[in-house]
């Protein structure tokens, strides 16, 4: 019987999972297989899973069985962070075929073939040889004008709750030359939002080159385009990182510096290498140097041993920082982790309780900040229209703009994946409204 040489991707979690698929995608192309955009008919179905909160682990065991379910004869590949983990794979055993570290994604097509796994190097060794080699795949962008260009992988941080490290490894950067050409080539091409990323951008470096370094060589590519970038830690934010966020109009106003908690005691346990003044002594520093920058953040709550007094310091915290958006996890303990032998003694009432209490002074912090745009002609890059048949975006300040210009009747159509000026008439917590300005200034060169 003929194979069937089609594959479907589901992709769980992160922007950095996206960028795996989108390797993944690919590179099973260039072995030969064609994507197809209903799993149910696809002869290779690849889970890509995140394992960072128990939420998205049930996500992945329900997609496998779903999938096992429409698609009995299809070959179900297991990747991302939950691959290697033994007690995964003996829950999905008889229902997932494959499961693969994506790093040995070069493995794919002959174990697809019924080859056997070979790491033909140490353990260690097949790690970073592969790690480099996959980052340098030509991937399929899903979107025509947003790339993520991953600059490493991996983390050596090991927070005390955090499955990364174990799951992704440790890190590996790709070379400057590398990435500043990929960069370039996606420019040619239109894109308009470079998302350079890795677990932690402030460890890049390339011999003696580092990441505020990198910025600058980025946005010096002519042409017309965005750069953002993720994830930073603030044990690592250096002041040349901060003085480069101020020194060009590409480089969005935009930082997403990860706080966890607001509490010493908690930050040690997290073993995140700083406290809450050292913070906040940044998110100043940052201001100072680009004005009106907008801060995004993660926090956890409910960290085992997390009294009420160590809370109410985050509490404390978001009210002096003030955040435009915030990712506020409950705390659930992951296996294999150092947290996961601590007690998880805050109930889960409370850590509810409290996620609910940040996310309302959120609201409040994120609409008075958002009031600042009200009357102003920002760009927006237009990613798409809604059911309304409106245009919406998202500003470079990160918030979503809704746009509120029937285009039928201002016949502007054509916008998506472009720049336009937008009138802001409305502020909202988590977003903006406006009309377009009445020239569309068409940026592209
Ligand atoms: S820095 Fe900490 S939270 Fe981020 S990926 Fe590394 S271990 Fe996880």
């Amino acid at each position: 019987m003929k194979k069937n040489k089609t594959y479907h991707i589901i992709t769980i979690g992160c922007q950095m999972n996206q960028v795996d698929s989108e390797r993944l995608s690919a590179f099973l192309e260039s072995s030969g297989y064609k994507s197809l955009p209903d799993f149910k008919k696809a002869g290779v179905v690849i889970v890509n899973t995140c394992g960072i909160r128990q939420m998205a682990e049930d996500r992945a065991y329900g997609l496998v069985n779903q999938v096992r379910k429409f698609n009995p004869a299809a070959q179900v590949v297991v990747t991302g962070c939950l691959s290697k983990r033994a007690d995964v794979k003996k829950r999905l055993d008889g229902r997932a075929d494959i499961f693969l570290p994506i790093s040995e994604i070069m493995q794919l097509p002959g174990l697809l073939e019924g080859f056997e796994f070979e790491p033909h190097f140490s353990l260690d060794e097949v790690r970073l040889e592969q790690g480099e080699k996959y980052l340098g795949i030509a991937p399929n962008h899903e979107s025509k004008f947003t790339a993520y260009v991953p600059i490493g992988n991996g983390c050596n941080n090991f927070c005390a709750y955090c499955v990364v490290p174990y799951a992704r490894g440790r890190e590996v950067y790709r070379r400057q030359a590398d990435i500043l050409r990929e960069v370039r080539g996606l420019v040619k091409k239109g894109y308009r939002e470079i998302i350079l990323i890795a677990q932690n951008v402030n460890s890049y470096h390339d011999e003696e080159k580092r990441f505020p370094g990198l910025l600058q060589a980025v946005v010096k590519i002519p042409g017309k385009f965005w750069v953002r970038f993720s994830s930073s830690h603030p044990k690592d934010m250096s002041d040349d990182l901060i003085n480069a966020l101020g020194s060009s109009p590409k480089l969005c106003p935009h930082l997403h510096l990860a706080v966890q908690a607001g509490d010493d005691e908690i930050l040690k346990k997290m073993n995140r290498g700083y406290t809450s003044k050292h913070y906040q002594g940044l998110i100043k520093k940052v201001r100072d140097v680009r004005p009106g920058i907008s801060i995004t953040t993660d926090v956890i709550v409910g960290f085992p041993g997390e009294t009420k007094a160590q809370y109410e310091n985050t509490v404390k915290l978001f009210k002096v920082v003030k955040f435009d958006l915030a990712y506020i996890a409950q705390y659930s303990p992951r296996p294999g982790t150092v947290s996961a032998g601590m007690k998880d003694n805050v109930s889960q009432d409370e850590k509810k309780r409290r996620a609910k209490e940040l996310n309302e002074i959120l609201k409040i912090t994120a609409a008075a900040n958002n009031q600042a745009y009200l009357g102003k002609t920002i760009e927006v890059l237009i990613e798409g229209i809604d059911k309304r048949g409106h245009y919406y975006g998202k500003a470079g300040s990160y918030q979503t703009v809704r746009i509120n210009t029937d285009i039928k009747k201002d016949k502007r159509s054509g916008l998506i994946g472009e720049f336009a000026l937008v009138i802001i008439d409305k502020a909202l917590p988590f977003g903006l409204e406006g009309e377009l300005a009445p020239v569309v200034k068409s940026l592209k060169k």
